[in-house]
């Protein structure tokens, strides 16, 4: 069979594929928690690029678009196949990289701002974040990253429709841009912060 097909089958099969530490510790995971986990990608040139989940990267190795750099040390099992989980991926072509920003969702505006309300500082899990439009849509203000913050329950109760010119007692603890490159990269840093897999390709 080959790597290919292992990966598909091992896909329809999840409870036949499973995952085991090399260590030989035996402690089995299942593939598709396997799967998701982050993989930091790397252009031809090494340099940082993008973070996907193994199995986009599995596919993009497979598929002979992208070579593993870094093993996760975790072996996924598909039938007599054996393939190492990847923990960084190199491409093997240079891909330009447009400097252009990302599209804007929910998820992104929460990445950017790292999932802390921009008026009180405070982090907390996306489920218990919302949108706030620095100018309240119902006074014009845009769907847009420069109007679009992460905000807690609690302050955008409080800011309501108002603007911040008109409440003396709040304000934005940073000004929200537009997620480019940069933005991505103190992402990357901020995941890769204790992999020393990582380390070497984000910090230099
Ligand atoms: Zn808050």
């Amino acid at each position: 069979m080959s790597l290919g097909k292992a990966m598909i089958h091992a896909r329809k099969q999840k409870s036949v594929a499973k995952v085991t530490a090399v260590a030989g510790d035996h402690a089995a995971l299942q593939s598709s928690h396997i799967l998701q986990m982050p993989v930091l990608v790397l252009n031809a040139s090494y340099e940082p690029i993008n973070i996907c989940g193994a199995r986009r990267a599995l596919v993009l190795v497979l598929k002979g678009i992208a070579r593993t750099e870094e093993e996760h040390g975790l072996t996924l099992h598909a039938q007599r196949s054996r393939i190492a989980m990847p923990s960084v991926i190199r491409l093997l072509e240079y891909r330009r990289i447009p400097y252009q920003t990302r599209a804007l969702s929910r998820k992104n505006i929460l990445l950017r701002d790292r999932n802390s309300c921009q008026y009180c500082g405070v982090v907390l899990p996306s489920s218990e974040l919302t949108l706030d439009h620095v100018i309240p849509r119902s006074r014009g203000g845009s769907s847009s990253w420069e109007n679009l913050v992460a905000c807690c329950h609690a302050c955008n109760r409080r800011k309501g429709n108002r603007l911040l010119a008109e409440m003396d007692d709040m304000g934005l603890l940073r000004e929200p841009r537009p997620f480019s490159l940069h933005t991505s990269r103190q992402i990357m840093r901020m995941l890769g912060r204790g992999d020393d897999r990582w380390r070497k390709y984000l910090f230099y």
